[in-house]
């Protein structure tokens, strides 16, 4: 463990583990951070579990650092925030009971080994205890190791999937992303669970948030492949099928974020819309707007998905979006089509339309134009200030747009004569 991560973050697991011996609790980094560690792969998100109060645990944690702490006492959890955003996930050690398939689950306080129990795969039952006399030892009570060297997702028994189907969505992803193999009982289990039809029975928010952790994926296509594999994407919606048009659509949605994130424009606010956008994009406008519906994504992503449906139902003639894509027309044209339309939007346009370029243009030149000329010179031109003013900046930035003007010079002349002709 201390090879594998940085010396101050050691220093605190350290330090964590002899305020436990301290405080008589045994205190455990379990989890994802565990399975990465034990992988090599860079994660220092550290959920711990503690044999006793979780809570008190947590809070003593944040005085000894300063930190601040949120509890949730209905689950015995509490989230420490050092002061460097760093944050450490505290829970009791606790077992789950299931009362119906998809709901949650009622909890109690128990042992490291009961809390163990109730996880999804074998690979995060793994735990390091972080108590001082000893300081990384393994606990490993499913054969998570051995699952971790066989590179295998297993759940712990037959019924896992039937306490919690979201646990299917999570072993395609971690199969996914680690490039794992789904144990063969598992893979049948899991076949099982979505002939269930178990899915039905998970609110919409718990939907939701599972779709969205998928497509948050550093891969997401492969994911949604392998949600296709098990027959999953009717979750998302009835009528959607992988084709071999999905496929492409959405190679073609990977290649344009990953292009927008290489312009150093800072990352888009919600890449996963681009993909939702390439998931819809074969859906008819009713079913669109019913899968929008019934997920609870934030209003600004629902608002530019329905966008795009919109735009396709309408009368070619009515849609000047499409019509500026297709043809040739003026920089400035471009500009004014595209400007109000978020950057997800344009990023899913990149992937879908011929008009490639005019989006490349859009991101790297429109955007960043301006005149030369603002209001103060327009004054100290001796214009009279009003509603010209608006129109001149916006014939100015046009005429910038279309390399008609290119200089100060230019534009004080273009501005004079259209304060002449008003
Ligand atoms: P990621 O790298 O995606 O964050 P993670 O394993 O850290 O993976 P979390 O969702 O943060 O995933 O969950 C932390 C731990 O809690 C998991 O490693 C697993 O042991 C347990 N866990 C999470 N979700 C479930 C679930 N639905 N059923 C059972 N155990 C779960």
């Amino acid at each position: 463990m201390k090879d594998r991560v940085p010396a101050p973050f050691f220093s605190l697991l350290q330090e964590t583990g002899e305020l436990a011996e301290r405080r008589h609790v045994r205190v455990y980094a379990v989890g994802g951070f565990v399975r990465d560690l034990l992988l090599g792969i860079p994660n220092l998100d550290v959920d711990l579990v503690v044999e006793g109060d979780g809570i008190r645990f947590a809070k003593a944690l944040a005085r000894r650092y300063q930190a601040r702490v949120t509890t949730h006492n209905r689950f015995g959890t509490a989230t420490v925030t050092l002061a460097d955003g760093q944050t450490i996930d505290v829970a009791t050690a606790r077992t789950e009971s299931y009362e119906a398939p998809g709901a949650l689950p009622t909890v109690k306080r128990s042992s490291i080994k009961e809390d163990l129990r109730r996880r999804d795969f074998t690979i995060n039952t793994l735990a390091i205890r972080l108590n001082a006399d000893h300081l990384g030892d393994l606990v490993d009570l499913h054969g998570g190791l051995r699952d971790l060297q066989n590179k295998t997702i297993r759940v712990l028994h037959g019924l896992s999937f039937i306490d919690d189907p979201t646990r299917v969505f999570r072993a395609i992803r971690f199969e996914q992303r680690l490039g794992f193999q789904l144990d063969q009982d598992t893979a049948v289990l899991m076949t099982e669970a979505v002939k269930m039809g178990l899915f039905h029975r998970l609110s919409p928010s718990r939907l939701s948030a599972e779709f969205l952790h998928v497509l948050s994926e550093r891969e997401p296509v492969k994911t949604l492949a392998g949600l296709a594999d098990f027959n999953l994407l009717q979750f998302i919606h009835p009528q959607l099928k992988w084709t071999s048009g999905l496929a492409r659509l959405l190679k073609a949605v990977e290649k344009a974020v990953a292009w927008h994130a290489g312009l150093s424009l800072g990352p888009l606010a919600s890449p996963w819309v681009v993909y939702v956008m390439a998931l819809m994009d074969q859906l008819p406008q009713p079913a669109v707007q019913e899968t929008l519906a019934r997920f609870t994504f934030p209003r600004r992503e629902t608002q530019a998905m329905l966008w795009w449906a919109n735009t396709q139902v309408r009368p070619y003639e009515e849609a000047p979006l499409l019509r500026t894509l297709d043809r040739t027309v003026k920089p400035s044209e471009t500009f004014r089509t595209l400007r109000n339309l978020p950057d997800e939007t344009l990023v899913f346009l990149m992937a879908k339309t011929r008009a490639k370029q005019k989006i490349v243009d859009m991101f790297t030149i429109y955007r960043r134009m301006k005149p030369v000329l603002n209001g103060t010179d327009l004054k100290t031109m001796g214009l009279k200030p009003g509603p010209l003013y608006n129109r001149i900046l916006d014939r100015l930035l046009d005429a910038r747009l279309d390399g008609t003007v290119e200089t100060e010079t230019d534009e004080r002349r273009l501005a004079r004569r259209m304060a002449k002709q008003s």
